[in-house]
């Protein structure tokens, strides 16, 4: 069926409006129409062509948000009317040790919900930035009415993306989170951590971000740029939660973490980092990576934020503004994920 949505027609190209082809339903598809789609940092990174060669026309968004409109023969989970969402990924083989466990984020057969291909290997996979979307029921999650739908719409990646690793990690009462980076994700992270139990702080490079740190729930906020700073928040936290997006020199940040401490890198800068062995063998920390998380961890993350009354703090843009978007995301000015209105797409 035809759909309208917005897309890169080339890496660097700025989106404009694009029409494509999406399946019909299949008796295990829902169709979802879509409300809300949240731009992610990842977005731009792909559309850039930052990480890898990308499919283009590419039409981002995985972070979607709307109502089922029509569902498959044998659907179960979901009927016409329910608010739903779809995040990263929109299908898995669900058959390998990691499918089996929950784990699709680390199926080596995952497909992601845009620049990647279905499992025919052939058909490319289209995202948010469009009207509708039809996915297998497996990958589509329930958006519980305690959340606004548009402040929901982040949750799915942003959202997602630092539950994991806090739960991982076991964040909790007596643990000390250091957030790094007040983003998209670093103003998740925040909230969730705080739900959790944790004493939270956020790292910085922007000023500017004090006060709406401490207001989302931080109890110190810090921006680190001269050594004596950096040294008196020495072995610290039990985790940092590294969400920057730029290339960045991470290795004063080690010795912030006490023995045993952990370095989870969730952003994914353009360049290959540069570690000093020495700042992560002192101390037996470690430095590890998180992507996104399965899909029950994703309805467990999403009902924990219905239960805990957090959201993301989103400003709503209409669809024709996206370029502008991306490039106040690139300069660190937003407050704190765009969230596009698709109902303004027609228009556009
Ligand atoms: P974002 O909203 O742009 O946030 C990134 C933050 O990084 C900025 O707000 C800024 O925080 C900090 N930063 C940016 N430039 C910096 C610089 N030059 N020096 C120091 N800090 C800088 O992006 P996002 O959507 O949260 O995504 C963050 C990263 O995570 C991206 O690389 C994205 O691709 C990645 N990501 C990974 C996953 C995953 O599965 N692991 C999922 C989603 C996104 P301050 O202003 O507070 O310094
Ligand atoms: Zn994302």
């Amino acid at each position: 069926m035809r759909t309208l949505g917005w897309a890169a027609p080339a890496p660097r190209a700025p989106l404009a409006p694009w029409e494509f082809e999406r399946r019909e339903p299949g008796p295990h598809d829902v169709e979802i129409a879509i409300h809300f789609a949240g731009i992610c940092h990842s977005d731009i990174h792909q559309a850039r062509d930052e990480w890898s060669e990308g499919t283009f026309p590419m039409v981002p968004g995985h972070e979607i948000a709307g109502v089922v409109s029509r569902v498959g023969g044998a659907v179960t989970r979901f009927k016409v009317g329910d608010r739903a969402g779809v995040g990263c990924m929109v299908d898995s083989d669900r058959d390998c040790e990691e499918c089996r466990l929950g784990l699709e984020q680390f199926c080596p057969n995952g497909v992601y919900t845009y620049n990647g291909f279905e499992r025919d290997g052939v058909t490319p996979t289209y995202g948010g930035y469009s009207e509708r979307i039809v996915t297998d029921e497996n990958f589509v999650l329930h958006i519980p009415d305690e959340l606004p739908l548009d402040a929901a719409a982040p949750l799915l990646c942003a959202g997602i993306t630092t539950y994991s690793p806090l739960r991982h990690w076991e964040t909790g009462p007596g643990t000390r989170v250091g957030v790094m980076g007040l983003g998209g994700l670093g103003h998740m992270a925040v909230k969730i951590a705080r739900a959790m139990g944790a004493e939270v702080s956020v790292l910085s490079h922007s000023p500017a971000k004090k006060a709406d740190a401490l207001r989302l729930g931080a109890h110190e906020f810090h921006v680190l740029s001269s050594d004596d700073e950096f040294e008196k928040l020495k072995r610290r936290f039990d985790l940092l939660v590294n969400t920057v997006s730029a290339d960045v020199d991470f290795n004063p940040y080690f010795p912030l973490l006490r023995r045993d401490g952990t370095m989870v890198l969730v952003g994914l800068p353009e360049k290959p980092l540069s570690i000093d062995a020495g700042s992560v063998v002192g101390g037996r920390r470690r430095l590890a990576g998180s992507p996104i998380g399965g899909i029950r961890e994703t309805q467990e993350m999403l009902n924990f934020c219905a239960a805990h009354h957090v959201a993301c703090d989103i400003e709503l843009t209409p669809i024709d503004r996206v370029n502008e978007c991306y490039e106040r995301v690139l300069r660190s000015d937003v407050r704190y994920r765009f969230v596009i209105d698709i109902a303004t797409l027609e228009r556009a």
